[in-house]
């Protein structure tokens, strides 16, 4: 008889074990009390193993768990859809699921190229946008997520983000910089007529959470629009209530996508992603092209039911913008003048301490010492019973995650 053990990567996980777990507090099997301020990486919206979400999920284990999309609907998919249908920006009328982040953003891919016949995707740095070969090639976050096992899909082009801190630039002018930039990759290295739809999170997740500036995304909007492309927003991160507002892309005024994607928040914790885009461009799809076995799973679609009724009732995309309110003036009070702090902020829940000088020429935001201080605080964060999370290009940025259903207590 063999015996088997976890690949070294999972047995580099933190230490803790979980026995159980409610709300924002996750029970260890060591008999500690853990605060999650991870939430499975912006997954468990309504805490942990919330009463309502349990319970459609265990009324719906007896009703049917599995029935392939293409082949038998079901109802929790059809009033997911309802449901999500309430939140969904003016003209954004049909739905496509999936199990993860990952295989969204593919089909997006998959969509956007099927709807204009065309190749390129362009998405911006420090993008994440998944770990699948193809949503690899999308991601520049970090070369963590794609060294060592390219080639990568071909039919990229990255565009740089306007990141004020790195620039030393003010906003606006970082702004300016990057979209010029972005002009210019269309005049000299991929001709506009090819561009298939440019990629963008309305915030950087792992890329730092770090708000992406509207007067960009609206940049960014304006010449995909203007040349025939179209504009697909990755919410996996940010929607569903993390930033305290529905959507991420609601800070910026006027935003419309053309292509939604979401997952994680919107089932607490069960696998379901989706893509929403208006119907004439969904039914561009060739029949076939999308789906897989598992997709939109009837268990996952009534635990997401549940989680936007519990999100809903309980208020929780004004909490999380309370909450998030209270966490940074928080965190800004306590940490105001630590000088390996360069920057503090959140907006929601979505909130980080970016560490790092970024007028020294060692010790940047990006350095081997900015992202082993992060380290630090986030394993002295486990000593104390915090979990909490890093980000960023380098693992610099501490990144806080509490669940929407947050008490002032608890922050
Ligand atoms: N897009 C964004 C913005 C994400 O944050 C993530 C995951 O963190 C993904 C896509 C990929 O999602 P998944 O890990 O479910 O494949």
């Amino acid at each position: 008889m063999s015996s088997a053990s976890l690949s070294p990567i999972l047995k580099q996980a933190t230490p803790v074990v979980v026995e159980s777990a409610s709300g924002s507090w996750i029970h260890g099997i060591d008999g500690r009390d853990y605060l999650d301020f991870t939430t499975g990486i912006g997954v468990t919206s309504t805490g942990h193993c919330h009463p309502d979400v349990v319970a459609a999920a265990q009324a719906q284990c007896a009703k049917i768990i599995h029935a392939q999309y293409t082949t038998v609907m079901h109802q929790p998919l059809l009033e997911l859809t309802e449901r999500l249908g309430d939140h969904l920006p003016d003209g954004i009328d049909s739905v496509f699921y999936a199990n993860s982040g990952s295989e969204a953003v593919e089909a997006s891919v998959r969509l956007a190229r099927m709807a204009t016949g065309r190749q390129y995707i362009v998405t911006v740095q420090r993008g994440f946008h998944g770990r699948t070969v193809a949503a690899a090639s999308l991601t520049t976050a970090g070369t963590k997520f794609s060294a060592g096992f390219g080639p990568l899909m071909s039919g990229v082009a990255t565009t740089p983000f306007p990141d004020a801190l790195r620039l030393r630039m003010s906003v606006d002018e970082a702004v300016a910089y990057a979209l010029a930039e972005f002009d210019f990759l269309l005049a000299t290295r991929v001709h506009p007529s090819e561009v298939a739809a440019v990629l963008v999170e309305p915030f950087l997740g792992d890329g730092g959470y770090l708000a992406v500036p509207p007067a960009f995304l609206a940049g960014l909007a304006e010449r995909a629009r203007a040349h025939g492309a179209l504009m697909i927003l990755d919410e996996v991160q940010a929607g569903v209530g993390r930033t305290g507002k529905f959507w991420g892309h609601q800070h910026t005024d006027g935003l419309v996508p053309d292509i939604l994607i979401t997952a994680k928040g919107i089932a607490s914790g069960f696998p379901i992603s989706a893509i929403a885009a208006p119907e004439e461009i969904m039914a561009k799809a060739w029949p076939g092209s999308q789906g897989g076995t598992y997709g939109g799973n009837a268990v996952a679609a009534a635990a997401g039911v549940a989680t936007l009724g519990v999100i809903e009732r309980e208020g929780l995309v004004e909490n999380s913008r309370v909450r998030g309110e209270q966490l940074l003036a928080g965190l800004r009070a306590d940490l105001a003048g630590v000088p390996e702090i360069c920057d503090i902020r959140a907006t929601g829940l979505m909130a980080a301490v970016e560490f790092g000088d970024p007028t020294a020429s060692a010790g940047g935001p990006d350095s081997v010492e900015a992202a082993r201080l992060a380290g630090m605080v986030q394993q002295s964060c486990i000593d104390e019973d915090l979990l909490t999370l890093t980000c960023g290009p380098t693992g610099s940025i501490v990144r806080i995650i509490p669940p929407l259903v947050v008490t002032a207590d608890e922050i």
